[in-house]
């Protein structure tokens, strides 16, 4: 038998019960007591309500990741990982495409709207607003979140946290206050410039408990507050630097220095903390965790590094002994609902294709699970995988080896609709033996 993680069960009214082992689901189905609610993950319901089942509150656990993030639902009190799975996000595709339009709307209002006043001025974005590439990557989580609550018991949440907030720092609107201010914003950006300067004086690189926040070219001298234009230096240094700018005091390469962005912790810490607010929206308890605890957890539990073992280890509620050897993580990845744009453009930004026409084709929608059964032909077999469909009724298949092409529609049945995930893998693993 497959190493497999526990399945996931509801009863007939929808409520989730404790997830079963795989061998206990195979002899549900077989006796015609479930039925599969879902695919891919495997969820199974039951034909029966069980409103007096006993159930033990689980936790889902989230390790937030820049292109792959890991989900562990762990039980608290035996210290079994009951599920895992890890999710790609699709940060990079969208800021691809983001990019492209960009580029074509710009040589499209070049080329006809010249004359119209510049539109920069009206535009606002609102507070809490993240690019759409670091949107997305919270998203996924929100969602997979609400589908397990759904599906199986949870009662509290783990999320690995950063340790300070870098959006808010390079919010303009925030940069722009005065550091002194003591408010939130400045707390953070002396964290950030406490973890940038790794606590020591940026001139004569002593570690000191009295550090100012200094900058490189002095306010007296048009130097800005912003976070590139600040170190940290002991008094002494501060002093003797006076009224130079750092280049006249001898450190010309802090300036650079300065302006490099901590980029990867910048894209983290910022979905991470959005993540946080959203998820303490969601009524349960969230359990927070750092980096650090996490790489020490997985020290001491001579554990391997991987995104779902990683989740399965956020936190100080983690068990002593974490059970995980009989886990699969489900592969998923995000894809999107269907193309938004209006028609295919060329490079040069002209269009290059028809207006689409409607996304349902003979009752199918691109990115459906379906069962194909070929009777006669070349292409005569059992095929099962995600439909992209074709205006004139014949698809291509995408299964778990290869795409199959011009399947006519007569020939497929729907197992389960698209819901912007897939398998990595490509098709569906979970089948029901029959
Ligand atoms: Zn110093």
């Amino acid at each position: 038998m497959k190493r497999m993680s526990r399945i996931l069960v509801v009863d007939q009214e929808r409520r989730p019960l404790m997830p079963c082992t795989p061998a206990r689901g195979r002899i549900l189905l077989k006796s015609r007591k479930a039925a599969i609610l879902r695919r891919y993950p495997l969820v199974l319901i039951l034909k029966t309500p069980r409103p007096d089942a006993q159930v033990q509150p689980l936790r889902i656990k989230l390790d937030p990741g820049a292109t792959t993030s890991g989900i562990a639902v762990v039980n608290d009190t035996t210290g079994e990982v009951v599920w895992a799975a890890e999710i790609a996000h699709r940060g990079l595709e969208i800021r691809k495409a983001l990019g492209k339009r960009r580029a074509a709307r710009r040589s499209r209002r070049q080329r006809k709207t010249r004359y119209r006043a510049c539109r920069i001025a009206n535009r606002r974005r609102p507070r809490g607003w993240l690019p759409p590439s670091l949107r997305s990557r919270v998203q996924n989580l929100l969602t997979w979140i609400m589908r397990l609550r759904r599906w199986c018991p949870v009662g509290t949440l783990s999320q690995e946290l950063a340790r300070f907030d870098t959006q808010a720092m390079q919010n303009p609107t925030i940069s722009g206050l005065r550091y002194q201010q003591g408010s939130l914003a400045g707390y953070e950006m002396r964290a950030y410039l406490l973890e940038k300067w790794q606590r020591r004086c940026a001139y004569c690189q002593q570690p000191s408990t009295k550090l100012q926040v200094e900058h490189l070219i002095p306010r007296s001298r048009g130097g800005s507050d912003r976070i590139s234009n600040l170190v940290l230096a002991c008094e002494n240094c501060n002093i003797s630097k006076g009224n130079r700018t750092a280049e006249e005091f001898g450190f010309a390469h802090l300036m650079a220095q300065a302006k490099a962005p901590l980029s990867g912790a910048a894209v983290m810490n910022a979905t991470r903390w959005q993540l946080y607010r959203e998820l303490q929206a969601s009524g349960l308890p969230v359990e927070v965790g750092t980096g650090g605890r996490t790489s020490y957890n997985r020290a001491i539990r001579q554990l391997p590094k991987a995104h779902w073992i990683d989740a399965a280890l956020v936190g100080a509620s983690t068990p002593d002994h974490l059970y995980l050897q009989h886990v699969r993580p489900w592969p998923i990845a995000a894809t999107r609902w269907q193309r938004r744009q209006m028609c295919l453009i060329s490079e040069e930004g002209f269009p290059r294709s028809r207006a689409k026409k409607q996304s349902r084709v003979k009752g199918f929608r691109t990115g459906d699970l379906v069962q194909v059964i070929v009777p006669t032909g070349d292409k005569a077999g059992r095929y099962v995988g995600r439909v992209a469909v074709r205006a004139r009724g014949s698809f291509n298949i995408t299964t778990k080896r290869d795409m199959v092409k011009d399947i006519s529609h007569r020939y497929c049945r729907r197992l389960q609709d698209g819901d912007g995930y897939t398998n990595t893998k490509g098709g569906c693993d979970f089948l029901p033996h029959s």
